[in-house]
């Protein structure tokens, strides 16, 4: 295909602003999936995107439009993610085109994610096209928002195109836009070949699949090819493009965006942003390299009944060949047993994981509370990497320990900011900026990674009743007075629950975790101490009383069913539980009791 004959674009927005609508209306009008095919939000495949409404893999589609100046355009679309925790799919998919549709729900406005997309976007040199969405609600307010956009993005929005992805208002004028608005790739078709690795994945059928954007030069079926990187070689077995299916292809030129299979393993062989080049005749030069994606929450995952550990290990690997941006290792806890130490994305990307884990391998889990990465200063110089509270080695060889810290935005209507600058005030974030769009603020905070990856979320959109919208960004480590808080359940530390926390918030966090593991473990026998403790030195302490003996006879003396019943609830409620020393925790209480409200 002619160079100018093509367009290659995302669409930016955030959350339930319209993205997969807007695809799905697209695809549609274009003829791209027959209408008997058409099923809502082509591009979100997985379940668990579907339920929350957000894309978590980057999908791409290759749609064929005939424009008004009559001729025909190849326009590859690149569904990016919208979550915070998978802003390196939206890098990388930035980097394979030229321009986005900037989509604003227009009875919204900016939220945060619209500004950390659009800056991805606005980093990639992109042409941006401002579209207003869901002007076929009353609440729209198009003008306003225009007016927003020019104030916070600073991008020109006096040519944005009000739509309705829902009825299809306006979707006609987003096409022409894309074919006039928008640049055409450029590269040498005559040149070596050099293709850019945008994705990969496993298909059970054809496994590892490779999603490239070729700069210059030809990719053809057979061809052998080099990723630059790595250095591996492989023939190319399969060429495609998605329309979203597969549909085989000849060739791939400058400007094009394709999938190949070429009998790769594992998703783990191929690089992300890495160049890929003919094994005879290579380019010079590498395309300059994406930043790998590091995990910066951890958790522990153990298996509720032991015996599954070894289903926990299959599921594991099987879930990590098709996202090689989580880790693994094993663990073992004297509490816990065996399980795996876990790094994620972040938050969402835990929960994604593992509800995977629990949904499509049928586990019970318990998962320890998330942690980030410290960065621990020995006093002999060497710098260790903390990735578990429970591995904390002797204060007295450790001289100092930093901890990562992130640049959040937060968007927000005016009546909630002040409930807003405390949570963060409370979180030991520092303001960097506080301006007004008209009736909403836009707060940004350097705040601890460690105070946001546990209930951060949750609590913002509680103390906001959801109108708050939130992004970030890693910053890099700081320096902080920082130390390891233990939990002793009748005088045992419990290694599941210890935390790292900031000396000056360690009591009152102590006080909090023991009160709440009061109410959480049932009570006994005998009567239980629960102790936080820095150290040998306890900071908070409870006691859970014992039950008393004639308890089960008073109540239910001489209702046999009602007994039955209880004993019955009691065996099923053992499974979720854990047997630390002679007492129980049920497990609901490891996430629980590390909650701040
Ligand atoms: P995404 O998260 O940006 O992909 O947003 P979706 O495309 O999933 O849309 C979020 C919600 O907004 C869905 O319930 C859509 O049906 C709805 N929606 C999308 N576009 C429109 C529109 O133009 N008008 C109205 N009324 N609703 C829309
Ligand atoms: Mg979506």
């Amino acid at each position: 295909t002619e160079l100018a004959q093509i367009r290659n674009f995302s669409i930016v927005a955030h959350i339930d602003h319209g993205k997969s609508t807007l695809a799905d209306r697209l695809i549609q009008l274009t003829g791209t999936v027959a209408e008997r095919d058409m099923k809502a939000q082509m591009l979100d495949s997985m379940d668990i995107e579907r339920e929350r409404g957000i894309t978590i893999k980057a999908q791409t589609v290759r749609i064929e439009y005939p424009a008004k100046d009559g001729k025909k355009y190849i326009l590859n679309l690149i569904d990016t993610p919208g979550h915070v925790d998978f802003g390196y799919e939206v890098s990388r998919s930035m980097r394979a085109v030229e321009g986005s549709l900037l989509v604003v729900d227009a009875t919204q406005g900016v939220e945060a994610q619209t500004l950390a997309n659009v800056y991805q976007a606005i980093d990639a040199d992109h042409e941006i096209v401002p579209v207003l969405n869901k002007i076929d609600l009353p609440a729209a307010e198009p003008d306003q928002v225009k007016a927003q956009i020019e104030d916070v993005i600073g991008i020109d929005a006096s040519e944005a195109i009000p739509i309705s992805a829902k009825t299809g208002l306006g979707i006609p004028d987003v096409l022409e836009a894309i074919v006039t608005r928008l640049p055409a790739p450029k590269g040498d078709a005559s040149a070596p070949l050099k293709a850019m690795l945008v994705d990969s994945w496993y298909d059970p059928y054809l496994g590892v699949v490779v999603m490239i954007r070729v700069m210059d030069g030809m990719i053809r079926k057979g061809d052998r090819i080099k990723m630059m990187q790595t250095g591996a070689i492989y023939g190319v077995d399969k060429l495609a493009v998605l329309k979203p299916q597969m549909v085989d292809i000849a060739e791939l030129g400058p400007g094009e965006i394709g999938v190949f299979t070429a009998s790769i393993k594992q998703v783990r062989d191929t690089r992300v942003g890495d160049t890929i080049t003919h094994e005879k005749k290579p380019c010079l030069k590498a395309l300059p390299g994406f930043k790998p994606s590091i995990p910066v929450v951890f958790c522990g995952l153990f298996p509720v009944d032991a015996n599954d550990f070894e289903a926990l290990r299959d599921a594991i690997e099987k879930l990590a060949l098709n996202d090689a941006s989580f880790t693994y290792e094993m663990e073992t806890s004297a509490a816990l047993g065996f399980g795996f130490r876990c790094g994620f994305l972040g938050l969402l990307h835990l929960e994604v994981i593992r509800d995977r884990l629990e949904r499509e391998y049928d586990l019970d889990l318990i998962t320890t509370a998330p942690s980030v990465v410290f960065r621990l200063h020995m006093k002999d110089g060497e710098v260790r990497e903390l990735h578990n509270p429970a591995d904390m080695p002797d204060l007295t060889f450790v001289d100092h320990i930093e901890e990562p810290r992130i640049k959040a935005t937060i968007m927000v209507p005016d009546d909630y900011l002040g409930d807003v600058l405390k949570l963060c005030q409370d979180r030991r974030g520092i303001q960097m900026d506080l301006t007004y769009a008209g009736s909403r603020a836009m707060a940004v905070y350097d705040l601890p990674l460690a105070e946001v990856v546990f209930d951060f979320y949750d609590r913002l959109k509680s103390v906001t009743k959801g109108y708050a919208s939130f992004d970030y960004q890693m910053m890099g480590y700081r320096e902080d007075n920082l130390v390891k808080m233990s939990i002793l359940v009748n005088d045992e530390p419990v290694d599941a629950l210890s935390i790292m926390v900031h000396r000056d918030r360690a009591e009152a966090r102590g006080r909090v975790m023991c009160e709440k593991l009061k109410e959480l473990i049932p009570r006994h026998m005998f009567k239980i101490p629960v102790q936080a403790a820095i150290g040998g030195r306890v900071i908070a302490r409870e006691t859970i009383a014992a039950m008393r003996k004639d308890v089960t006879a008073k109540c239910y003396g001489g209702d046999v069913t009602r007994k039955k019943k209880l004993l019955e609830k009691q065996k099923a409620g053992k499974k979720k539980m854990r047997q630390f020393g002679k007492v129980e925790i049920p497990q609901s209480a490891f996430i629980s009791a590390l909650k701040m409200d």
